[in-house]
């Protein structure tokens, strides 16, 4: 069995709205139960988060930005835009979500464990270099890719964005560098309107990004069709060092928020193409950083099966 690592915190719930939200603390609290009665968690490696620090924020995003979340510890509730609120406690969610997902992906690069899930809110994937977007305060992901491409020096990261959402924030981080290979799978036109097909990279990140959009209501086969006909012959070339997911459970059939008809078999099954993937490419090193997903009863269960699938 793969020593797999399971990251989660009670202060991940802390960061919550002052009236009702979509991202709130019940999703989190509904994975974690649903891991918990799983009995998985005795064979689990259990992460605690550390504290991202000041200048893992900054790999990925501007000073000025960094400083105006931090500022929000000050502030009983608020919001960054029209979709993204604060509490008082976000910062801290926010760093240790960072963080903790940085001590995964290190334990991952350093052979203590497999591969790792990081169960982690305030997502991520639609924060930008400046400011904040959907629901996304710091790019858990981006920042995570940059700490390890700075740490051993890391040439080949993909990251492969299966949340019902294009991943503009991660996409734009990495853009016009060949260093980390982007795909996404979402349904378009729909928010945030970026992923386009023709969004491919720019100077010697040209070709680097790979963009799904699906139309509104695609089912199973076109979700896992481009995976496994470009996706897969894309990693075959590329020869990625570690593979991260931004895991997302909104394109689910039922997800309120995404309108696509993705079946929980589909997604697991793309959680098993990319741990294939890594197990091909990569002795199986992958990360996978919780996203979007908005239907309770699902998460919990889909979150267990990808465990498992992680562990076999
Ligand atoms: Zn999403």
């Amino acid at each position: 069995m793969k020593k797999v690592g399971y990251l989660y915190d009670p202060v991940f719930l802390e960061h919550r709205p002052d009236s009702f939200h979509p991202e709130n603390p019940q999703r989190l609290k509904a994975i974690e139960k649903a891991v918990d009665e799983s009995g998985l968690k005795d064979y689990l490696i259990l992460i605690k988060p550390e504290a991202a620090r000041k200048e893992d924020i900054l790999l990925n995003h501007a000073e000025e930005y960094y400083n105006r979340v931090e500022a929000t510890q000050e502030i009983e509730f608020g919001n960054f835009d029209p979709d993204t609120y604060f509490c008082k406690d976000t910062y801290r969610s926010a760093m240790l979500a960072a963080g903790g997902c940085i001590k995964a992906g290190k334990m991952v690069m350093e052979g203590e464990i497999d591969s790792a899930f990081c169960a982690v809110r305030p997502p991520g994937h639609h924060s930008e270099h400046g400011y904040t977007k959907g629901f996304c305060i710091f790019n858990n992901i981006a920042i995570l890719a940059r700490r390890l491409w700075a740490d051993y020096n890391l040439e080949r990261i993909a990251i492969l964005d299966w949340d019902g959402h294009h991943g503009n924030g991660t996409q734009h981080a990495f853009y016009d560098t060949e260093r980390v290979h982007y795909a996404s799978l979402h349904a378009f036109p729909f928010y945030p309107g970026s992923g386009t097909k023709n969004e491919t990279g720019t100077g010697s990140g040209k070709g680097y990004t790979l963009n799904f959009p699906l139309g509104l209501g695609a089912g199973d086969e076109q979700f896992l069709g481009p995976v496994k006909e470009e996706w897969l012959p894309a990693m075959s070339d590329y020869r990625p060092e570690i593979i991260l997911v931004s895991a997302g459970y909104d394109a689910f059939t039922a997800d309120p928020y995404v309108f696509l008809d993705v079946s929980p078999e589909a997604i697991s099954e793309i959680c098993r193409i990319a741990k294939a993937a890594a197990e091909e490419y990569c002795d199986g090193r992958i990360v996978l950083v919780l996203e979007g997903g908005y239907v309770l009863d699902y998460i919990g269960r889909a979150v267990v099966e990808h465990l498992k699938i992680l562990m076999e």
